[in-house]
């Protein structure tokens, strides 16, 4: 979808399926683990839940969405709710474009909604912003989910594929769990992977490179 079509999801009268007006429980129990900790990045906030989680426990979170109505109606919580969340208009697929990088990201239900090309850039996007030692929270639609309505669904492989060693990445975890949905298709649930993905920083160097300066040149 285009970024006008995000923000019509977010104009049309009801709420869309994932706007549930609430953090996702996946996202309340890392947040109970202390883990949405320091700096958080929300990419794909939507209209802020799990961002306003991590500032209402004690992150110094960001939220960003392509969709405007989204971020108005994320901030409109966070000045409610007396919480400091910031969110922004922007791409996740270029977030060095913000100037700031992050302790931590959450995506709920970003992932998914990326073709083939974009999931690339994304995860190239979320390379250049989360420091190194830094973790990614990352709930998608799992393949496990019957049926062929919402975002397309992700297998463990692929998730393994996108966040591989090579590109600084190393998945510490790929466990199922559940997006609670608003009434769709008779169902409020569906299968999800919930990924714990830590930033290495040790991205192999591209095969055709230089040698390092100093390096002993075979005899
Ligand atoms: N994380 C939210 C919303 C999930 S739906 C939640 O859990 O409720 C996916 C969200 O990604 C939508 O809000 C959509 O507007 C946003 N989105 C889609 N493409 C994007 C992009 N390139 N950059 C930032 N946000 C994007």
């Amino acid at each position: 979808m285009t970024s006008p079509q995000w923000d019509a999801s977010y104009t049309a009268g009801a709420l869309p399926p994932w706007d549930i007006g609430r953090p996702q429980p996946a996202f309340v129990r890392l947040a109970d683990d202390g883990l949405l900790r320091g700096r958080v990045l929300d990419a794909g906030c939507g209209t802020g839940e799990n961002a306003l989680l991590a500032a209402d426990r004690g992150a110094d979170a960001v939220g960003v969405d392509v969709a405007p109505h989204a971020i108005e109606r994320a901030r409109g919580k966070a000045a409610e709710r007396g919480l400091g969340a910031r969110f922004e208009v922007a791409d996740a697929l270029s977030l060095a474009d913000l100037g700031l990088t992050f302790d931590t990201v959450i995506d709920s239900g970003l992932f998914h909604v990326f073709d083939d090309d974009d999931r690339a850039r994304y995860v190239a996007s979320l390379a250049a912003v989360l420091d190194d030692g830094g973790r990614c929270y990352l709930m998608c639609f799992s393949d496990r989910q019957p049926g062929d309505f919402g975002p397309r669904r992700v297998s463990q492989d692929e998730l393994r594929a996108a966040f591989a060693p090579a590109g600084g990445w190393r998945i510490a975890s790929i466990a199922p769990d559940t997006f609670e949905i608003n009434l769709l298709m008779e169902q409020t649930a569906a299968q999800a992977w919930l990924a714990t993905i830590e930033r290495t920083g040790d991205a192999a160097p591209p095969a055709d490179a230089a040698p390092p300066a100093g390096a002993d040149s075979p005899a």
